[in-house]
């Protein structure tokens, strides 16, 4: 398909979004509730000013010193008789993890939420290998039944109503459910437990991991992240090196300015640090490695373009984001179509930056132009990146690319020759006005 065409089968999709009743109500009601909490927690929290700056100073540092981070924590890993990764690309990443998995005989992996596994489609790579993976997530249990993407890089299923899980679930247990979110909660608890105990292996994404201990932080409400990161003999961490900081108080600082941004919660019910292997010495002071929790732990870093970005001063900011997903909840555009027409596996405009990064500039060319650019988003996030200023610079590199959407192409000639950019004759200037 050439450029034109996707381009056009891009404005196809967006009409089609628009005139999706379903999907305008759920996104109406999930990120209207979150933007309202947000501004409730922000309010109740006396220093999260100090807290949002100390942020932003860690991530500012951190990102200047990947290299040093990365020596810091596979030392600190290995340490703990951990193993540590560092995968150059998302081929090499499901590669690495699937041998794991094969290594361990593993037929069946629970995962916790992890953007980083969505971005290098590391479920499919696993389910090719004839390896059942499931996602423990709610939201990304909802969309892993649907064959989907993320639409929400915080609430992956936002753009699913209750009454069309009721239905999901329904023809999954062969019980009539109602849309009710406290039945369909405890479905799902049902369909789970058994899961996490019978898996051989458990993968999990990262808030943050600190390179002083190789420690590192979950940020969960569900639970789940404990159950996949305890019950299975193998844990697998797996996270982009963006998520490093220099030490365990600096990673508590990242989970508290994530928490009142992604959910609205002052503290999110899990916040769990994870350092090394499951062990003992309650026997003779002789240390067993494995006891209730997981006899081998991997952290597994990727780079995947992020070492080249974090090179590049026109977006090396865009490795500040925390992943909280403000900047999407107040997007005018996002609240419209939703995820799956602005993003592609990181949606947003700060997925657009992501996306040209870590999948290519194709992927990211469509959606670069949803933004009207309002600078709502540049408004709301915490570690105060300039999501607009990065959207300007990207277009550049689209056009540069010989990839300008076709109608911007025409905006010079009509300027020229309607003294308009839209290209309508001028004596329809005051069409809009009605008749007095
Ligand atoms: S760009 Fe800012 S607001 Fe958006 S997800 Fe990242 S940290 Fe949050």
């Amino acid at each position: 398909m050439s450029w034109d065409e996707s381009f056009q089968e891009f404005r196809d999709r967006v009409r089609d979004a628009l005139n999706n009743q379903r999907l305008r109500t759920a996104l109406d009601r999930a990120t209207e509730t979150i933007y309202a909490a947000r501004k409730r927690a922000l309010s109740r929290l006396p220093y999260y000013s100090y807290i949002e700056k100390r942020a932003r100073e860690i991530k500012t540092w951190s990102i200047e010193h990947l290299p040093e981070l990365i020596q810091s924590t596979k030392e600190a890993v290995e340490e703990l008789g951990g193993v540590f990764y560092l995968a150059k690309d998302a081929k090499d990443l499901n590669e690495y993890v699937a041998k794991i998995c094969e290594q361990h005989d593993a037929k069946l992996v629970v995962k916790s939420k992890s953007m980083t596994t969505e971005e290098t489609f590391l479920n499919d790579a696993l389910e090719q290998r004839g390896i059942e993976v499931v996602e423990t997530d709610l939201g990304e249990f909802l969309i892993q039944l649907k064959k989907e993407a993320p639409s929400h890089i915080v609430v992956p299923a936002v753009h699913m109503p209750k009454e069309e899980i009721a239905e999901l679930l329904s023809r999954l247990t062969g019980k009539s459910l109602p849309p009710d979110a406290e039945k369909l909660t405890r479905a799902v608890r049902e369909i789970l437990r058994e899961k996490y105990i019978k898996a051989e292996v458990g993968i999990t994404g990262a808030n943050a991991i600190s390179a002083d201990f190789g420690t590192i932080f979950l940020v969960t409400n569900e639970g789940n992240g404990r159950f996949v990161s305890t019950a299975p003999p193998v844990h697998i961490c797996v996270a982009g090196v963006e998520k490093l900081v220099p030490t365990v108080a600096d990673g508590l600082t990242i989970c508290q300015a994530v928490c009142p941004n992604a959910t609205g919660q002052l503290l999110t019910s899990y916040i769990s640090l994870i350092t090394g292997p499951s062990r003992t010495a309650d026997i003779e002071l002789t240390t067993v490695v494995g006891v209730h929790g997981p006899r081998e732990l991997y952290i597994v870093l990727l780079d995947n373009g992020r070492m080249k970005m974090a090179k590049d001063p026109d977006f090396k900011q865009a490795l500040y984001c925390i992943k909280c997903g403000a900047c999407i909840n107040i997007c005018p555009v996002y609240r419209e179509v939703g995820g799956h027409i602005m993003g592609y596996r990181y949606v947003g405009e700060i997925g657009a930056v992501l996306t040209y990064f870590y999948h290519g500039l194709e992927k990211a060319a469509t959606f670069a132009y949803t933004c009207t650019e309002c600078g709502a988003c540049n408004h709301v996030c915490p570690m105060g990146i300039d999501i607009v200023g990065m959207v300007e610079k990207l277009r550049e590199r689209i056009v540069k690319a010989g990839m300008t959407p076709p109608p911007l192409r025409e905006l010079p000639s009509n300027v020229e020759k309607y003294k308009n950019p839209f290209g309508e004759p001028p004596e329809k200037r005051t069409a809009w006005m009605t008749e007095s």
